[in-house]
């Protein structure tokens, strides 16, 4: 017994280092060849299941073995959307220190539900709550709940506003529910992201219940009975990066009542830069914002941030107390914030963001990719064939591809984003702005160089010489 004991735990440690050393190659591998590599998929899905999917195997296998296998198995499975030449949808990258800290993240395996399932990573998000806070300019007395995503902290901020509208109306929602209240109607911007529609649509709310306006539409008449209302405002429209009119929106509507939310995916970052800062003028005065730290704070992905000015709302739509529970007295209880019950200490790779870059280098950052999507957009927009849809006012912006024999401009443009695609040297997604088709580009990653940025252009001027 007792000589078997060490032998064990020897085994075990073997295995950690082996498996951890494994994955430490593959990673550098995977960092280093980005230059190199192609940014889209090479494989497909029939390929990689014959790669993946054999029977649930009986026997276990070695640690190491393992992570090199799926190293094997995934490859041209994975998009190289951390490197610097992807432009697709709206996905950074992840810093050095970001990606570091995340897999400590991983190795330390604390549950950060509550400060005593882990002290450090409760106190870590606090900071890193204050901090984000500091860099968007809101309010210093506004709580902070760090979830997966921008959806989430949508679901999150919007859970506390229906509280919030409900209880204005004499309605205590944690104790009625939602059927049988007084009805909550919701007025957004008309080209809003989907995620809004989802976290409603988790709360209860149907298509029926939200009204879509432009943002110089008539707010003054859609706001002037006293329904319990919640308005949803956008920063950083996905396809041109259009801002919404805080300053006249948000006054009217807080005057008649309404909570005011903000999407602030990419947008919200706008603010971490004195150049781009005026654009948010006014979003300081809204109820609450969502925003992504794995879109343009480039940490990995599972990283969204939630503000919202009263807390007492925050807290009432997602606290929960059970005697089983230590709950903390003088550090905040993160479950207290966020859906989730047991998580993922998401705020150690935040704050190792945060600290890498500092704020000028954030400010850096926000000004570097805003620069570099000007240059796509205008340059692409010039090329023979192409054609400028949208500069972009941040770091997203359109064009198209027109048809020389004819008008399935809509085809062509599809037709050459999947060529580019193809190429490997650059990555761009289409989308449908305005009844027409369109490539977007969207620039967040920190790796995106100067010589990226030629290199699509390049990429895109001999794909359309070529057809
Ligand atoms: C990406 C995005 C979302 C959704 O955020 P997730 O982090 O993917 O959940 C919401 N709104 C806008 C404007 C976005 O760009």
């Amino acid at each position: 017994m007792s000589a078997t004991r060490p032998r064990a735990r020897a085994a075990d440690s073997t295995d950690v280092h082996d498996a951890l050393t494994a994955a430490l190659d593959a990673s550098l591998d995977f960092l280093g060849s980005l230059e190199q590599r192609p940014v889209g998929a090479t494989v497909d899905a029939g390929t990689l299941r014959a790669r993946l999917d054999g029977a649930l195997p009986t026997e276990g296998t070695d640690a190491a073995q393992v992570v090199r296998e799926l190293v094997a198995a995934v490859e041209g499975g994975l998009l190289a959307s951390t490197g610097g030449r992807f432009f697709g949808w709206v996905i950074g990258g992840t810093l050095p220190a970001a990606v570091a800290a995340d897999w400590l993240t991983s190795v330390w395996d604390n549950n950060a539900a509550l400060s005593s399932t882990s002290p450090a990573a409760a106190v870590v998000e606090e900071v890193a709550g204050q901090w984000l806070k500091a860099l968007f300019d809101l309010p210093p007395h506004a709580s902070v709940g760090l979830v997966s995503g921008c959806q989430m902290a949508h679901f999150t901020c919007l859970a506390a506003a229906r509280h919030a509208v409900l209880a204005r109306h004499g309605w205590d929602v944690a104790e009625q529910g939602c059927w049988g209240a007084p009805p909550v109607r919701v007025l957004c911007t008309r080209e809003r992201h989907g995620a809004i529609d989802r976290a409603l649509r988790f709360l209860g709310f149907g298509r029926s219940d939200v009204t879509a306006l432009d943002p110089d539409g008539d707010w003054e008449r859609a706001l002037r009975d006293s329904a319990p209302t919640i308005v949803v405002l956008q920063a950083g429209e996905i396809n041109t990066g259009a801002f919404d009119p805080f300053e006249r929106l948000i006054p009217l509507a807080t005057q008649r009542g309404a909570w005011v939310h903000v999407d602030g995916a990419f947008g919200l970052w706008a603010a971490a830069s004195p150049r781009y800062r005026h654009l948010l003028r006014g979003v300081d005065a809204a109820d609450s914002w969502a925003t992504d730290g794995h879109k343009w704070l480039n940490t990995p992905f599972d990283c969204g941030y939630a503000f919202v000015a009263d807390p007492a709302a925050h807290r009432a739509a997602m606290a929960f107390h059970a005697s089983y529970i230590t709950h903390a007295t003088t550090t905040r209880d993160e479950m207290d914030w966020n859906p989730e019950w047991s998580r993922r200490a998401r705020g150690f790779p935040t704050y190792a963001a945060l600290r890498q870059l500092g704020r000028r280098g954030v400010a850096d950052l926000i000004e570097r990719c805003c620069r570099h999507a000007h240059t796509l957009v205008t340059e692409i927009g010039r090329l023979p064939g192409a054609e400028c849809l949208a500069e972009p006012i941040l770091n997203q912006g359109l064009v198209r591809f027109i048809d020389p024999h004819g008008r399935e401009h809509d085809r062509r443009t599809d037709a050459v984003i999947a060529e580019i695609n193809r190429t490997g040297e650059a990555f761009f997604t289409g989308t449908t702005w305005r009844g027409q088709r369109a490539m977007r580009v969207s620039v967040c990653s920190w790796r995106t160089s100067d010589d990226d940025v030629q290199r699509a252009i390049d990429c895109v001027r001999s794909v359309l010489a070529t057809r």
